[in-house]
């Protein structure tokens, strides 16, 4: 039977873990006879990707094309990106999501696919050790990852044709990994210091299940911001010849000079080094451990509020435990500084470094012995289902990842005055137009009472049951008319066109919003021409020729933006000739309403639905 495994997929460093067949939790060697897998993917200009420590070398020389931390990427926006990181990579602007433009400028990628590089190596060497293809897998991420960076951590994995069972929070590993589900009942802080991030968090435990009762950190604070000072410190006292604007190369090769005599300083006392730098520079420096705390305190100090104010969140006076992950909690001085915040010695039996992919492997583990009654229940439905609206724009109804069983429901109406059937076409996929989807199936509901356009209310209801069957059913609420059928969503779309989906709606995301707008203002285009077209058949004594043809004026504007594809100028037009018909709608209104109201008393339409028009007559 293939082996589960269990997945850290961290900001600088990736690691995977199995249980062996005598039941221990183990890391697997992944790069250069270690577990570390350093974070770091390289883009070669002819078009080689690598991975691992070879590629985090590369950095000094060639920084754009090596991506590092992308997990502060994932399912972000460019909006996200802090000037730090682009001083260092080039990106790609505008757009949904972050796009780091590689190998010699020749290639985008998004974060997934930067992250899935990674996540292909860890699977290539479980197989390795494995003796074949490792089973499911148990991915960790922060307790604190949103939706989206869930989801962006997911597709990384499908794109690494990874089978995830699983998402599972970085601080209930590490608990898992010292067996404190084992205990009935306590309460404990993990305190997670590892390359870019800090995470405290703080959880309990009941009756097996551990709550996130409160999170905390700095998702800019870690080894790096050690490696910062004292690389800082090494420029200054130890660079020759002396320079106040070293070059980003030199900069990387004193970072990493500066990270070496600091890991090295958690063992010794004291360390010196000596090395060549890029463009000619050279760097030499002796180092004690006393010198490196003194520059390390103030940065060590940060991590302090964010401890208190989360076991303040948490309601908790203390906990029963406190647990150490990440690889710079192997610095003397954090441990020090834990235990005086804590008030107790923290557990520190295994290594920190790998503490959190023994626990997933642990979790991935369970699941797999579990069998599939457990993992059936947390399937979730690959791609997103909607309904196609006016103008080929899709709605979603039912979104990926949704866990199924699942259902979910939305009221549609009428386009048209009069209009008695609709089309209910069903789509499945992330793009923002049905005709980049997929079809799924397309039904009329038949038989809508004729009323004014926006007035019928036709109920969509989606519901995927536990052996992911979609059924569809349409209402219209007035007279109860329903049309129900069935569709298996997932029918003949393979794995691999669910990526190939994912892939493009990514790639496509700006120019499929942009074209969702264009095509939803042209709609709208169309109703005001349409119902403009109408009242002045009716109504067209309430005008005088002026107005006449200072709105005929506007309404040729709106034409020609409508033939144009800027949905901006679209949207100018619609609003100028609001402005200009806006007396017009008066004078109709009140005919119409003298009309409708003859013979009746007034009282009988104090009870009128509202409508929902902007600029409404009830200020
Ligand atoms: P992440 O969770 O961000 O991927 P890790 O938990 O792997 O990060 O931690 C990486 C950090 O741990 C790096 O900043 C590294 O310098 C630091 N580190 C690793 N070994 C030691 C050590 N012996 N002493 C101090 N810091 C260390
Ligand atoms: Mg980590």
């Amino acid at each position: 039977m293939a082996r589960a495994i269990g997945i850290d997929l961290g900001t600088t460093n990736s690691l995977v873990a199995h249980v062996d067949p005598r039941n221990r939790p183990q890391v697997i060697t992944v790069d250069e006879g270690r577990p570390l897998l350093p974070s770091a993917v390289h883009y070669a200009a002819d078009g080689t990707v690598e991975v691992g420590a070879s590629a985090r070398r590369q950095a000094p020389q060639r920084p754009v094309d090596t991506v590092l931390s992308v997990k502060r990427f994932m399912g972000r926006g460019p909006g996200d990106i802090r000037a730090e990181d682009r001083g260092i990579s080039s990106f790609d602007e505008g757009g949904a999501v972050v796009k780091l433009r590689v190998a010699g400028g020749t290639r985008s990628v998004t974060p997934i696919e930067v992250s899935a590089e990674i996540l292909k190596v860890l699977k290539r060497r479980a197989a390795e050790a494995f003796g074949g293809p490792p089973g499911g897998c148990v991915i960790t991420v922060p307790a604190y990852f949103d939706d989206a960076q869930r989801q962006a951590t997911k597709d990384a994995g499908r794109l690494a044709g990874l089978e995830v069972l699983r998402l599972l929070n970085e601080p209930t590993a590490a608990a898992l990994a010292y067996g404190l589900d084992k205990q009935v009942t306590g309460t404990f802080a993990v305190y997670d210091l590892g390359g870019g991030t800090f995470d405290v968090s703080i959880l309990r435990l009941e009756g097996g299940v551990f709550e996130v009762l409160a999170t905390g950190g700095d998702t800019h604070l870690g080894g790096d911001d050690f490696d910062r000072v004292v690389a800082a410190r090494l420029l200054r006292e130890g660079l020759t010849p002396p320079t106040a604007t070293p070059s980003p190369a030199v900069l990387r090769g004193a970072t990493a000079a500066a990270q070496r005599l600091r890991e090295a300083l958690s063992a010794e006392q004291v360390v010196e080094a000596d090395v060549e730098l890029p463009d000619g520079f050279r760097l030499a420096a002796r180092l004690t451990r006393q010198e490196l705390e003194a520059l390390l305190l103030p940065v060590v100090e940060r991590t302090s509020e964010p401890c208190r104010s989360a076991l303040r969140d948490s309601g908790l006076a203390r906990v029963d435990g406190v647990v150490l992950v990440g690889g710079a909690t192997r610095t003397p001085l954090v441990r020090r500084h834990v235990q005086a915040l804590f008030g107790q010695e923290p557990l520190s039996d295994l290594d920190p470094d790998t503490v959190v992919a023994l626990g997933a492997a642990v979790q991935a583990d369970a699941l797999d012995q579990g069998g599939r009654e457990d993992v059936l229940l947390l399937d979730v439905i690959p791609l997103s289902l909607g309904v196609e609206m006016m103008g080929g724009v899709v709605e979603k109804i039912i979104l990926r990842n949704s866990t199924i069983p699942a259902s979910a429901t939305q009221q549609f109406t009428t386009y048209a005055d009069g209009q008695t059937g609709m089309v209910i076409h069903v789509v499945q996929g992330e793009r923002e137009l049905a005709r980049d989807g997929r079809s799924l199936a397309r039904f009329t509901l038949k038989g809508i009472p004729p009323m004014p356009a926006g007035v019928a209310r036709v109920e969509i209801t989606y519901a995927v049951d536990a052996d992911g069957i979609l059924q569809v059913a349409a209402k219209e609420l007035a007279t109860g008319l329903e049309q129900t059928i069935q569709v298996k969503p997932t029918y003949g779309l393979g794995e691999d066109q669910i990526e190939a989906m994912l892939i493009e709606s990514i790639e496509h995301a700006e120019a499929d919003v942009t074209e969702r707008f264009l095509r939803e203002w042209r709609v709208e285009g169309d109703r005001i021409l349409g119902s403009l077209e109408s009242a002045f058949a009716v109504d067209a004594e309430l005008l005088k020729a002026t107005e006449r043809a200072a709105i005929e004026q506007r309404l040729a504007g709106l034409k020609r933006a409508m033939a144009g594809d800027d949905y901006l100028a679209i949207k100018a037009w619609i609003e100028s000739v609001d402005a200009a018909t806006q007396a017009f709608a008066e004078r109709r209104m009140d005919k119409h309403i003298k009309k409708a109201m003859a013979g009746h008393r007034v009282d009988e339409f104090a009870q009128a639905p509202r409508t929902t028009r902007e600029g409404g007559d009830e200020e």
